[in-house]
């Protein structure tokens, strides 16, 4: 396993991570969560990631039942949580930036997951309806209080998080060391030009999610377009599908990525997860699994990186065609 520093911060996260959106408290068992996060680990994963949302507080109840039968050294691994969208019913105060769920969120999410402190506290979405003083204010006591060690957005705006950054200077606060965006094949601005400016000028680290675009970049609906036994096929995930599956243009790029993978001898999912970790702006990869052998052939992604040459990424960007264009500075 490969460990980077998460932008300029001190911390070091495996490059290959594991998340539990999805599957835990919902879609697997227990012991098979159980069983996913012992392979991580083995395999050199230092950080799991969750948030209140997952399976509404779940996920983390679930995780952190794990972390505690388990004898790994606190200090061998790295939790993260997120805050915004809510674990409870979506009353006034459950949900969003403000201090009072900032606070309660990360307390809630603590007695859920069994742990004294959480190493990331994320904000899961920007919150338009709370000042950004309140959110940096409320992050800097959190850490200063110990129950947080950094804090980070996901997917807000680099003028949010420049906006953020810019407050924490003003007051002396401790602004976000990481943003936590989408970015796969055909998930690509915000990591390859809406973000550039904050990794040069703010040295932002970066954990990305849906690395396989809900296991579309594994190339599996290609053979077999039933979503029986998938995350496509769960009852109230209809949009997902829609949005995964709804794309015929990207059935084709699949086909010529497939090629590509077979070429190399690997998998199409080894493939698409090295190209992410390709990009050195990304920290960690958090990879995604339902089933033990989806994982265990995900992490062959360390193998599969020094593959990726200069000639190999170029067949790669004449398939996918989506380079975003930078302006000329
Ligand atoms: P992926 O895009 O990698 O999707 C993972 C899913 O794809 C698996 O659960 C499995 O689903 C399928 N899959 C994985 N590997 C294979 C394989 N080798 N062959 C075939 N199918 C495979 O990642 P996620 O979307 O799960 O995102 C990863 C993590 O990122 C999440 O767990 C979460 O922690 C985080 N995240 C953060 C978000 C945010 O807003 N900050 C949003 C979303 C995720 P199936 O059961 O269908 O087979």
């Amino acid at each position: 396993m490969e460990y980077r520093r998460m932008g300029k911060s001190g911390l070091q996260l495996s490059v290959l991570s594991f998340g539990s959106w999805i599957t835990f408290g919902k879609q697997i068992d227990n012991s098979i969560a159980d069983h996913l996060m012992s392979i991580a680990y083995d395999a050199g994963v230092n950080f799991f990631d969750n948030a209140e949302v997952y399976a509404r507080g779940r996920s983390e109840i679930v995780m952190g039942e794990i972390l505690k039968n388990k004898d790994w050294p606190r200090s061998s691994y790295c939790v993260s949580s997120k805050v915004f969208f809510g674990y409870e019913q979506g009353k006034p105060n459950q949900t969003g930036l403000s201090r009072k769920h900032i606070i309660e969120g990360c307390h809630a999410a603590l007695k859920r997951l069994q742990l004294e402190y959480l190493d990331i506290l994320f904000c899961h979405r920007p919150d338009k309806n709370t000042p950004i003083e309140e959110t940096v204010l409320a992050m800097n006591t959190l850490i200063q209080q110990g129950k947080i060690l950094y804090w980070g957005t996901s997917e807000w705006s680099s003028e949010e998080i420049m906006a953020a950054h810019a407050v924490a200077r003003e007051y002396r606060l401790i602004g976000p060391a990481v943003e936590q965006p989408q970015y796969n094949m055909f998930e690509r601005t915000k990591m390859e030009k809406d973000y550039l400016l904050l990794f040069r000028d703010y040295g932002m680290g970066t954990t990305i999610w849906s690395p396989l675009a809900s296991g579309l970049l594994s190339g599996k609906y290609l053979s077999n377009p039933d979503t029986t036994n998938t995350r496509l096929g769960i009852e109230g995930l209809e949009w997902l599908k829609e949005k995964t599956l709804g794309d015929q243009q990207k059935t084709e790029k699949i086909k010529q990525l497939k090629i590509i993978a077979n070429e190399l001898g690997i998998s199409l999912a080894c493939l698409s997860i090295a190209w992410c970790i390709r990009n050195p702006n990304v920290t960690t990869a958090i990879l995604g699994a339902s089933k033990p052998e989806q994982l265990e052939e995900n992490l062959k992604a360390m193998d599969v990186l020094p593959l990726l040459t200069h000639e190999i990424m170029e067949k790669i960007e004449n398939v996918l065609k989506n380079k975003p264009v930078l302006p000329q500075y």
